[in-house]
């Protein structure tokens, strides 16, 4: 089946472009669902970040203390690259699963880490959601109630603007309101139709 990557950085509108799919009856498989599933109490991965972490990383539930891990591996580049290469693959699993399932005439992948997990070997074509670093940040700052800072610092450890849009495919512009990005979503969701016809 016919599969489109869609992503983009913090802030970028993913989410809202996701809807817009979704109001016109296609369905969107989320990578952040994904990584939430594949460290459910219960799942191998989660014993293994608690083995290599200490049991500190767990909250008194026995769920993982998210916010806990993220600071864990934020600035240790190595801590960072181990939980990557054991989560990347078995977050890949669980969205192919996922793809497999969603019925026709094509599925839309939401993913932030599209190209940096290797997710994008799931996708057909990648759609990057595009608009002023300036505005995301304020967008991003507004929803989260965080930082400039903060987002910046996010920002950093993605795909800087340049290297995500030489891979795209497709581009969202985002930078105008919501009515315009669901004009382009339209135009797009039309190519994807017949694409979807021509893909065997
Ligand atoms: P993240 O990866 O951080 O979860 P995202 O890419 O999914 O972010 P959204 O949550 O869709 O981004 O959008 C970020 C914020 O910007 C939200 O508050 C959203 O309502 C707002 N927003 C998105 N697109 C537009 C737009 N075209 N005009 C105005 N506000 C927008």
């Amino acid at each position: 089946m016919f599969r489109v990557g869609l992503t983009g950085g913090i802030g970028s509108g993913k989410s809202a472009a996701a809807g817009c799919f979704r109001a016109l009856g296609i369905p969107v498989v989320d990578a952040d669902w994904a990584a939430r599933v594949v460290v459910q109490p219960g799942q191998p991965a989660l014993e293994e970040i608690a083995r290599h972490f200490g049991g500190a990383i767990l909250l008194e539930n026995g769920a993982l203390d998210r916010a806990a891990l993220r600071t864990r591996v934020f600035d240790d580049p190595a801590e960072r690259a181990w939980l990557e290469q054991l989560l990347h693959p078995l977050i890949r699993e669980e969205i192919s699963t996922a793809l497999n399932r969603s019925p026709g005439p094509y599925a839309i992948l939401e993913s932030p880490l599209l190209i940096e997990s290797g997710q994008d070997q799931l996708v057909d074509r990648i759609c990057v959601i595009d608009l002023p670093e300036s505005l995301q940040i304020a967008r991003a700052c507004a929803r989260d109630s965080c930082s400039g800072a903060h987002v910046s610092k996010v920002m950093a450890a993605q795909l800087s603007r340049e290297q995500r849009l030489a891979q795209a495919d497709d581009v969202l512009d985002n930078a105008a309101g919501l009515a315009a990005l669901q004009a382009q979503v339209e135009t797009l969701h039309n190519r994807y139709l017949q694409l979807a016809a021509a893909t065997p």
